[in-house]
């Protein structure tokens, strides 16, 4: 199983950063070791002083494909979920500047949150989606799917170019603005409209 994560595919995310605008999709991978087990606190990694909460729409891959066209796209999901890309901010931040991968800012154990998974037939529209992170009771970021550069399908045709999907991949796809600092002691709950899909303590 892999994870699939976009960068940049929200406008005021990528303002807040001072990074480009892309002309395609930013992608990177994640590897299954990332994932934070079900009911277990996040430990912020001691190679980290800014550790940032990234909250993300989360598309689960049913079936194998490749160079899937986009009008098909919707034939390879079912379920959908929230999470969070956990980034070491400060360690990319050195690997950008030296045009380095960005795989230990981003993949270290425990740095993807996935959530629990609900049938898309739930949302009339997942092209107009509301959620959002909430940090110790207040909201921190509230994005809405219809704010992405590249939509779901898109994001589906695009990564599945580059890397076969398989069955139980998870595609990242990206974070509204509101990025910031997690500390220990820190709640972080994630919502897609009203509901709960993850409840996370920070350590
Ligand atoms: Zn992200």
């Amino acid at each position: 199983m892999k994870l699939i994560c976009i960068g940049r595919n929200y406008a005021a995310h990528i303002d807040e950063l001072n990074n480009e605008r892309p002309v395609e999709p930013v992608v990177f991978i994640k590897p299954d070791s990332a994932v934070l087990p079900k009911e277990q606190d996040f430990y912020i990694p001691e190679f980290s002083n800014d550790v940032h909460y990234e909250v993300e729409v989360l598309i689960k891959i049913k079936k194998v494909g490749k160079y899937i066209d986009r009008k098909f796209a919707h034939r390879y999901y079912d379920e959908i979920s929230l999470g969070i890309d956990f980034t070491a901010r400060d360690l990319q931040s050195k690997l950008k500047e030296k045009g380095l991968p960005w795989e230990k800012a981003k993949g270290f154990d425990g740095a993807a949150v996935v959530g629990k998974w609900v049938h898309k037939g739930k949302y009339e529209n997942l092209d107009k989606l509301g959620f959002s992170l909430l940090k110790n009771g207040e909201i921190a970021q509230s994005g809405d799917t219809s704010l992405m550069l590249w939509k779901i399908d898109e994001l589906i045709a695009h990564v599945s170019t580059y890397f076969m999907l398989k069955k139980g991949d998870i595609i990242f796809t990206g974070t509204p603005a509101g990025v910031g600092k997690v500390v220990p002691n820190d709640y972080l709950v994630g919502r897609i409209e009203a509901e709960e899909f993850f409840a996370i303590n920070v350590r």
